[in-house]
């Protein structure tokens, strides 16, 4: 083996305007090469608490068990899913893109009964259809994405929709992995009893976490399970006693994604809530504006369009992979293709985070700009 093979790392310089990861600030870099400590360290576990009290703000509750599950986010909605699914349990799933589709093939993984409600890409539920659903049996649960990440639409009257959930006596699991950071999640005030995350979004971390939280009845319920949880790494009746006061080891915490959470949940609290909402909707109002102008109209009507992700409409013939792969040799910028049925018919671009900045809108829409005129 000729280790001389491998080059130095030296990735090119990216501005990440797809559908995450999206760019990490260089604070959040350098908290990651901050030297290790152990796991059971009483700092680390003082660094924990401070992780858990920030959680609870960006999330707004007030939630006891709320903690970042390691992996992906697609290790909070598994953990979502496994803890609160036993084999044969009726649950309801709400499917308006691929994240929906993506809830239901892991929901039948652990043994649930799926029954679906549909809405075509792009568009979002009715409180009405899901109250309607939600009557037709008695289910364990009910879960909808809050930021549909594949088409650009934000699920509104999220409290009416937990209203509905418990009036029926089904819990609500709440997909907020491209919402968390970038517009309002209100957890608490809502009445939501689990959402999961993930750090890569608008939280502008580096993947690798998956925040979690759970409300004291759905934790109430997760402890009266009759069977043990298909998934040993996720099983919160573990998890929580690692992050709870008895510091039992589970698994050995990714103690780097921790420090970089801590980091991206401290900038989020400077900067705090409301402000970085504001951020997102003006950077992402430009960018709709200019996008407009250029004959890609957003898909998504703006009563329910999702500022940290927008999909412009394509015009028909254009060579929309050859102008994404201009975009990034040419200007280092990446954005997204559509896919399933939005394939070849949008973008999906990113504004989320530490991306979401007003030089980035105009050095998209200029590069744009210049590709689309040949
Ligand atoms: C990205 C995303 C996920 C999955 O997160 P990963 O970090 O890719 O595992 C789940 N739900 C939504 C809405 C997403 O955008």
């Amino acid at each position: 083996m000729n280790s001389k093979h491998f080059l130095d790392l030296d990735p090119s310089p990216r501005i990440l305007l797809g559908p995450g990861p999206s760019m990490a600030p260089s604070r959040v870099l350098r908290a990651m090469a901050t030297p290790l400590i152990g796991h059971l360290d009483p700092e680390f576990i003082a660094l924990m608490k401070e992780i858990q009290e920030l959680l609870r703000y960006a999330f707004q509750t007030e939630n006891e068990l709320t903690i970042p599950i390691s992996g992906t986010g697609s290790a909070g909605m598994e953990a979502s899913l496994a803890n609160f699914i036993e084999p044969g349990d009726p649950v309801l799933i709400a499917v308006n893109g691929y994240f929906g589709e993506r809830l239901c093939d892991m929901a039948g993984r652990y043994g649930a009964h799926v029954d679906r409600i549909d809405r075509p890409w792009g568009e979002v539920f009715t409180v009405a259809e899901i109250e309607t659903a939600l009557a037709k049996k008695h289910y364990k649960l009910l879960a909808i994405v809050h930021a549909e990440t594949s088409t650009g639409a934000l699920q509104p009257e999220i409290a009416d929709i937990a209203a509905a959930a418990h009036h029926h006596g089904a819990l609500l699991i709440l997909d907020t992995v491209t919402s968390l950071g970038g517009v309002p999640v209100e957890i608490d005030a809502w009445g939501v009893d689990v959402a999961y995350s993930g750090t890569q979004k608008a939280l502008s971390c580096p993947p690798g976490l998956a925040p979690l939280t759970v409300s004291p009845r759905a934790r109430e319920i997760l402890h009266t399970r009759k069977t043990t949880v298909a998934n040993w790494y996720l099983d919160l009746s573990m998890v929580e006693h690692y992050w709870g006061d008895t510091r039992t080891y589970h698994h050995t915490a990714p103690i780097s994604m921790n420090y970089a959470l801590r980091e991206a949940l401290r900038i989020v609290a400077e900067e705090g809530l409301e402000n970085r909402f504001t951020r997102h909707r003006t950077h992402a109002e430009l960018l709709w504006e200019g996008l407009t102008e250029l004959g890609l109209p957003p898909l998504v009507p703006i009563e329910y369009r999702l500022p940290t992700l927008t999909t412009p409409l394509l015009p028909e013939g254009l060579d929309e992979a050859a102008i994404r792969r201009h975009l990034l040799g040419e200007y280092n910028v990446e954005i997204a293709g559509g896919f399933g049925p939005l394939k070849g018919k949008v973008w999906r671009i990113g504004l989320m985070g530490f991306s979401s900045r007003r030089e980035n809108v105009l050095l998209l829409l200029n590069a744009l700009r210049e590709l689309l005129r040949y």
